[in-house]
């Protein structure tokens, strides 16, 4: 799929429309399924090839809040939270926040507060974790801040702090902590 953030009046379209920012005439795009940044031109040469099928969705706007009064979680709060997530925000993992290929999973919406705790059903506090991160988050000793929507700041069980956001897993912790336990530092679960 494809997020392409286009020139105004273009009518270059996207699958899941996340905008990338303001765009003067030319911009870039991102391929959800590999990730990868692609130029608003290469966009408007695939979108003329009369063999490509084009799904045009209006554009999200992912900062926004989106509420609900309830614990389930539909499209409106799994979609903004797919497209600004990305993949599961668990410290390094790459699993797709949704569902890209037939056999694949969406991630689970983790509601970062749990809604029996007083936690809202809102895409501010709520987190794309794939199902294996989802059980560790809630049976573990891991936990994660949301810092900004997007922004995700781990603690592992140990006490170390990974920072997650949409530039990929820094390692945060203090070297302090990590000598005292040299040898009880695993790399987070793949
Ligand atoms: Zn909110
Ligand atoms: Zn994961």
């Amino acid at each position: 799929m494809l997020d392409a953030a286009t020139t105004a009046g273009s009518t270059t379209g996207s699958t899941g429309g996340a905008m990338g920012g303001s765009m003067g005439g030319w911009g870039v795009g991102r391929v959800e399924n590999t990730a990868s940044p692609v130029l608003a031109e290469t966009i408007r040469t695939w979108c003329g090839n009369p063999e490509a099928r084009i799904t045009v969705k209006p554009v999200i706007d992912v900062a926004a809040h989106v509420h609900h009064g309830a614990y389930e979680i539909d499209g409106r709060i799994s979609e903004p939270v797919a497209l600004r997530d990305h993949t599961c925000v668990f410290p390094w993992c790459t699993k797709p926040a949704r569902k890209l290929k037939p056999g694949e999973h969406a991630a689970d919406c983790d509601h970062n507060v749990p809604y029996a705790q007083g936690g809202a059903t809102c895409t501010c506090q709520i987190a794309a974790l794939c199902r294996k991160h989802h059980r560790l988050k809630t049976h573990g000793r891991w936990r994660y801040l949301i810092l900004t929507p997007g922004s995700y700041l781990w603690t592992s069980p140990h006490g170390y702090h990974y920072l997650r956001d949409h530039t990929g897993t820094t390692d945060v912790s203090h070297d302090r902590q990590r000598r005292r336990h040299p040898r009880r530092h695993p790399p987070p679960a793949a």
